[in-house]
């Protein structure tokens, strides 16, 4: 069936249906605002995924797009060292697109809010021309937020997970390049997919107050690491030998391999900064994080800038790298290998 003969309020209906809602839920999907109880400190997230811009239904199923709206603002209350409570969802839909989609894409946003104590309470539906989705999420600190602002010289860098895979698996999706084993592609393009927020390396570290400042690898780490630099009033040394790699991204990268790990974007990782007398206590705790950690550089004085430094010495100093919407992607333009990425 198509959506212009089911029509918005039985969808509604549909979506209300097929949601179940979780704690602190009084009044979730069918009035005219949801009701819920309110902790303290507030985390409110929003993410647009627009057909086209963020992803391409060639490889992308309906599941999968719910599953990573969902996920892309779990990974910015993990960032925050948050816990997640409540979604909103806006979706704009042709009217000629198939309803069993549309029940797809919930069944996704479904698993992973399940999986993560996340109520569905509200949202609205439009007509549109292209398929796009507007999530909000909202949250709360229970330790206090953890800003981007809080690193200090001296501090260590670190980051959880590894780096580079979820480019490769777009770019393995893109290409249809037959290269490496079966298992190694779906690893590469799965990270791709069905990125995981580190809701719980998040919340622990913000808990021990290990982390003083933390944020979200979405855009590339040299990218992401910038913002963290700029707000807290640093500059940064990483060392590009010590960047975590999965044996699958380390056999298929090639010639990208340095590139896409330093810029290529959405890992959501956590790239955060510790105090260097803290190293003990986080290597105590760093089992029950649920994912490896990887100190990468240290943080220094703002004058430094930011530089990326290799085995052989050479510093490699960096500008702006990774994403930006308005101005696009630098390495699409221009594939780069470590030697030669310029300031
Ligand atoms: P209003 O016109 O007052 O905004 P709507 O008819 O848009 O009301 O929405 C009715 C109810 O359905 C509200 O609770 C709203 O949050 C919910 N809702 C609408 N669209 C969606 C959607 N795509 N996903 C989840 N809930 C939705
Ligand atoms: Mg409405």
């Amino acid at each position: 069936m198509r959506l212009k003969q089911l029509g918005e309020f039985a969808l509604i209906d549909k979506i209300q249906k097929a949601t179940s809602t979780g704690q602190g839920v009084y009044l979730g999907i069918g009035d005219d605002a949801a009701w819920t109880r309110a902790k303290g400190n507030l985390l409110l997230t929003s993410d647009l995924l627009i057909d086209k811009v963020h992803f391409d239904r060639r490889w992308a199923s309906f599941y999968g797009l719910g599953y990573k709206t969902l996920a892309v603002n779990l990974s910015d209350v993990a960032a925050m060292g948050g816990t997640p409570e409540y979604l909103l969802l806006s979706l704009g839909l042709p009217v000629d697109f198939k309803v069993k989609d549309i029940e797809e894409f919930y069944r996704g946003i479904g698993q992973l809010a399940s999986q993560t104590g996340v109520s569905l309470v509200g949202g609205d539906t439009c007509a549109s021309k292209c398929f796009f989705t507007s999530a909000f999420l909202v949250g709360h600190a229970p330790y206090g937020p953890v800003k981007r602002s809080g690193a200090r010289v001296g501090d260590d860098l670190y980051v959880t997970g590894t780096l580079g895979d979820s480019f490769l698996g777009l770019n393995l999706l893109k290409k249809r390049k037959r290269i490496g084993t079966s298992k190694e592609v779906a690893y590469l393009t799965s990270r791709h997919l069905f990125p995981q927020a580190r809701l719980k390396a998040g919340s622990i570290l913000a808990k021990e107050k290990l982390a003083k400042a933390m944020i979200d690898i979405s855009d590339g780490l040299v990218q992401d690491l910038g913002h963290l630099c700029k707000s807290s009033g640093t500059g940064a040394e990483i060392w590009q030998e010590a960047i975590p790699l999965s044996p699958p991204y380390r056999r298929l990268a090639g010639v990208n391999r340095a590139h896409y790990s330093l810029a290529g974007g959405e890992d959501y990782e956590l790239l955060f900064s510790v105090r260097a007398r803290d190293h003990k206590r986080l290597k105590k705790i760093q089992n029950r994080l649920g994912v490896p950690i990887t100190h990468i550089g240290k943080c220094l004085p703002a004058r430094h800038g930011i530089t990326v430094t290799t085995s052989q010495g050479t510093s490699l100093s960096l500008s702006q790298m990774g994403y930006d919407h308005f101005k696009g992607l630098p390495l699409r333009r221009a594939p780069l290998n470590s030697r030669s990425i310029k300031a």
